[in-house]
């Protein structure tokens, strides 16, 4: 069975098209800039004969259509194409970002599920719209193929409403559900998943905290295997210090960059979404650019990185006090599977708690999973390469299959 993988944003579709028995990437690739002047078509595929075929196209998208008829006719393309036929591409699975209280899991996608994707748009207005279009695009070049939507705030609706409400007007929750979401579910639930099998224990009887660091950033408690809290909340903006979001903040703060600054709703949302975070306090909001300053002696960079980890170091903190036990850590994403030095400063000083890196064991790559807690660590903790593709892949093959 092939399964494609869309993830669409205002001007851009990712794609990735897996081979599901075998377990394989096909084809992957990225169309971006769609709609500006010159966009790029970015695209990677294994041949018939093994080889890797790479291609670059540049030129103008007009619109998401063109995008997705132009990746079909790479796929397709007779001579270092993947699939013969459109038909052999057994269904499409989306990556939603928002699916509200509405979306507990993955769903075959139907006009009842479009209706209610449009309805969750006030909670997700940047990234909802993009991924309805994704979904309307695919629906007229696959019309056979069913499509499933993944959401990222699924895997979350587990959380209980102790962590999931606001300390505000219980009218606010019950007329616009304006509460905690969370985000990075298929993130969170598939290194969870990896863990456990790495673990050789049933998911089911693990107490974990998922970090998932990368350009956003963030942490879930997970109960027995079952998400009970997490740091982002409504919106992404919420809990670590990221890449270029400020995460937790004093409400207050909004009130007095409008009332002393004059700052309008825009410039407060820009503000504290685009010029915080590593980016606000040292100027780069690439992890690998501010462990470079920081080795250079530049003290914004070293005090941005204290924050960065104080914050998570903080929320293990609160997630062992909310779980009772802890099996095991788990860092994922680009800075979470590439940073010795981040991982070592958030475990650093937690010896109480049962939590101790093995110096050693964090400073070696690799690709794979791997353990990097002493031996005498009762909490493990491992280093999951993340596979959002993969698993929205897996969850679309299981809906499908039940409907095939
Ligand atoms: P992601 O959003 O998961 O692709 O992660 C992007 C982040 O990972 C960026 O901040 C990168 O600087 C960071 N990153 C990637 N490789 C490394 C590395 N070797 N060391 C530190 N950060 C890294």
């Amino acid at each position: 069975m092939k399964i494609l993988v869309i993830n669409t944003g205002s001007s851009s579709i990712k794609y990735q098209l897996f081979d599901m028995e075998r377990h394989r990437i096909l084809a992957s690739g990225v169309a971006e800039k769609i709609g500006e002047d010159i966009s790029i078509l970015t695209h990677w595929n294994v041949s018939a004969n093994g080889e890797d075929f790479k291609k670059v196209e540049e030129g103008v998208i007009a619109d998401h259509h063109e995008g997705m008829d132009r990746i079909l006719s790479l796929l397709i393309d007779p001579e270092h194409g993947v699939v013969g036929d459109k038909s052999e591409i057994s269904a499409v699975g989306h990556r939603v970002v928002h699916g509200g209280e509405t979306f507990h899991s993955p769903t075959i996608i139907d006009e009842s599920v479009i209706a209610a994707i449009k309805e969750n748009i006030p909670l997700a207005p940047l990234h909802n719209p993009s991924n309805l279009m994704g979904i309307e695009v695919a629906g007229a070049i696959f019309p056979d193929s069913p499509q499933v939507a993944v959401f990222d705030t699924a895997f979350h609706q587990t959380i209980p409403m102790e962590s999931y409400l606001y300390a505000i007007p219980f009218e606010l929750y019950e007329k616009h559900r304006i509460r905690r979401y969370g985000f990075h579910g298929t993130s969170h639930a598939y290194v969870a998943e990896r863990a456990a099998e790495y673990l050789r224990r049933p998911l089911g009887e693990l107490n974990l905290i998922t970090i998932h660091l990368g350009n956003g950033a963030s942490m879930a408690a997970l109960k027995n295997g079952i998400s009970v809290d997490t740091t982002m909340g409504m919106t992404p903006l919420a809990g670590l210090v990221m890449g270029t979001r400020s995460g937790d903040i004093d409400p207050a703060l909004t009130f007095f960059l409008a009332d002393q600054l004059r700052m309008s709703v825009k410039e407060i949302d820009d503000l504290l979404n685009k010029d915080s975070g590593l980016k606000g306090i040292c100027g780069s909001n690439d992890m690998r650019e501010v462990i470079r300053k920081k080795d250079a002696g530049d003290d914004r960079a070293e005090i941005a990185l204290k924050l960065y980890c104080y914050r998570i170091k903080k929320y293990i903190g609160a997630y062992f006090a909310a779980l009772g036990s802890l099996n095991a850590i788990i860092f994922t994403a680009g800075i979470g599977e590439n940073s010795p030095y981040i991982r070592e400063h958030c475990c650093q000083g937690l010896h109480k708690l049962g939590i101790k890196i093995d110096a050693e064991r964090n400073k070696k790559s690799g690709k794979e999973i791997r353990e990097i807690s002493l031996a005498s660590s009762e909490v493990r903790i491992l280093v999951v390469p993340t596979n959002e593709e993969l698993e929205i892949a897996q969850e679309t093959e299981k809906v499908i299959e039940k409907i095939l």
